[in-house]
């Protein structure tokens, strides 16, 4: 197997159950990170990794200086990743975080075996590429977001005709009370402490602005046969329920389980079996009782403009993640405020419109100028 975005939320998660499991389960062929070589150097000795690789290339002497005399592989830069996402494996983790992970998740899916997707950023952007890629390969996709995970558990390959809806799961984050005028003040340190899931910055930044529930929705209607308004979203605090599919005949299938990424990766990991996992079991007892509410499209526009987007088509929905990706940097940066980034997005949708997007060169230009647009965008007062 190999993990891309090794060292990260995910690809932690990923490398505790091949740790946890019984010696001689799981050979790991790479390991890829970024920049963060001492952590990736440490994740290689710890699962005995063949090879490790920094897609930062000044990042190598440092990877290369920590697995000196270990025998494990070590190489730097793009092209090095995507020659270690090219190494043929059974199973591949893309947990690289937005859509900086596109090339190697490509990679992954042009070589067989099963890749297990994390980076939802790829789906939003080149969904349809990827699963294209993936069909000629041979390759099986499976989500490894845990909505999705959820959705895909309860569909159990039924047929699209008898699904009805699906349902995502959000939790409501940091936020979900709060009036929108007392958003505006939103530190990132605030921002950045999610009430149920430990993740990484980005996504958790887009989980207090609930664009990743919109890059979600986006991203479960590339994954599944169903309609975009017939994905609906429900905010649900306990995140007991990670996602429902409902049935033709009224009957609705809902994945429950602990709120702790472990369980999906495990579960994309072993299937179509099932494996061990030493994850803390939801206690229903004590839960005691679980609630849900529809999503507050006032306070939370991003869900607003992601369907927008995703509805518009085209690199629509490559602009709307791009220029989230520049917003939540900026915002954590100080440079504009939490209200900022939604408003930011909108904006750059708004002066890009919906260029055509039939091939992955398109999307990748749509990125580029989503990005340089954020940037040229923010520097003016609209967003602080
Ligand atoms: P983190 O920020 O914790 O980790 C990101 C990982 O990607 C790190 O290993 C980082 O390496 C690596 N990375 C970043 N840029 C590059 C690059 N250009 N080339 C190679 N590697 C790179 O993110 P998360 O683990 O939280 O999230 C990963 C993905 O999974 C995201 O798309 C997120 O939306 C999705 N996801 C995350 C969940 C979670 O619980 N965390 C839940 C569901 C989905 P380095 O450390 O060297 O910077």
């Amino acid at each position: 197997m190999t993990v891309l975005g090794a060292t990260g939320s995910v690809g932690r998660a990923t490398l505790e159950l091949i740790a946890e499991a019984p010696p001689g389960s799981f050979e790991v062929v790479a390991l890829v990170a970024n920049g963060n070589a001492t952590a990736l150097a440490a994740a290689a000795r710890w699962v005995r990794a063949r090879r490790a690789v920094v897609a930062d290339a000044s990042a190598l002497p440092t990877l290369q200086a920590a697995l000196a005399g270990t025998g494990i592989a070590v190489d730097g830069g793009p092209a090095a990743v995507i020659a270690a996402a090219s190494i043929p494996v059974d199973w591949t983790m893309a947990a690289i975080v937005g859509a900086a992970g596109l090339p190697a998740t490509m990679a992954a899916a042009a070589g067989g075996g099963i890749v297990s997707i994390a980076n939802k950023e790829c789906l939003v952007c080149a969904g349809r590429m990827l699963h294209a890629v993936a069909e000629a390969a041979g390759t099986t996709l499976l989500p490894a977001d845990s909505e999705h995970n959820a959705i895909f558990q309860a569909l159990d390959g039924t047929a699209p005709d008898s699904i009805e809806r699906i349902v995502l799961t959000a939790s409501g984050g940091p936020f979900r009370d709060w009036p929108r005028e007392r958003m505006r003040a939103i530190r990132p340190e605030d921002a950045l402490n999610h009430p149920v899931w430990r993740m990484g910055a980005k996504v958790t930044i887009d989980s207090a602005t609930m664009m990743n529930k919109g890059l979600e929705v986006i991203e479960a209607a590339c994954l599944f046969p169903v309609p975009a308004d017939r994905i609906e979203v429900l905010v649900h605090p306990e995140a007991a329920i990670h996602g429902i599919v409902q049935y033709i005949d009224g009957s609705m299938l809902a994945q429950m389980g602990p709120p702790d990424m472990r369980v999906p990766i495990a579960h994309t990991l072993a299937w179509p079996r099932r494996m061990t996992t030493a994850t803390r079991r939801l206690d229903l007892a004590s839960l005691g009782r679980i609630t849900f509410e529809l999503p507050d499209y006032q306070r939370f526009p991003a869900l607003t403009i992601a369907r927008e987007a995703l509805a518009a088509g085209g690199a629509a929905p490559t602009i709307l993640n791009a220029a989230n990706e520049v917003a939540v940097r900026l915002f954590l940066e100080g440079r504009i405020g939490f209200l900022g980034i939604a408003a930011l997005v909108a904006a750059a949708l708004d002066r890009l419109g919906t260029p055509a997007a039939p091939d992955l060169d398109a999307v990748l230009e749509a990125d580029a100028t989503a990005r340089r647009t954020a940037l040229d965008l923010a520097a003016g007062p609209a967003f602080a």
